[in-house]
């Protein structure tokens, strides 16, 4: 069965093996606000970012994932798992909370301890799948105001990758 989600994983790949190259993921703002987002922050029911997901499959538990858990996952659901970056030792937060059988969000806050390489964040900004989650209209309006959907994931790729 042909897997609607690759492009998407292989476009996240080839940011990741970008910011690699660059040192690590933690001097990309733009890096750092995706895999942050926290729908409470916002007042959203739980809502997820697919691009949030991949970059989290590739970056902590890939098989060369850059950060790594220090001890063991937290005893409560929804504490912080602490995590270093192998290349700068950098400290990231990882925190997951399930609400449903088909509805996990998870969030990695990076403390970044080198300067910047990457652009600054922006608002909106541009995901091609996006979020995802049980929602009503002002949950859609919110959003829209967070995200604008680009159908053309090179464009995806040039924001993730832009230097400052
Ligand atoms: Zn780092």
């Amino acid at each position: 069965m042909p897997d609607a989600m690759q492009p998407l994983r292989d476009s996240v790949a080839a940011v990741h093996e970008f910011y690699m190259k660059h040192g690590c993921p933690c001097r990309f703002p733009r890096f750092r606000r995706l895999v942050s987002f926290d729908f409470k922050e916002h007042g959203l029911s739980p809502h997820a970012l697919h691009e949030q997901d991949e970059f989290l499959a590739l970056a902590v538990r890939g098989k060369k994932a850059v950060y790594v858990a220090e001890g063991g996952p937290p005893a409560r659901m929804g504490d912080a798992w602490h995590h270093k970056c192998s290349r700068c030792g950098a400290e990231a937060m990882l925190e997951f909370e399930e609400y449903s059988i088909i509805m996990h969000c998870e969030r990695l806050v990076v403390r970044p301890t080198l300067d910047d390489l990457g652009a600054l964040a922006v608002t909106p900004s541009p995901l091609h799948w996006g979020p995802y989650g049980v929602g009503d209209e002002s949950d859609r309006k919110a959003l829209d105001s967070l995200f604008r959907q680009v159908h053309d994931l090179s464009e995806f790729e040039s924001f993730m990758t832009e230097l400052a």
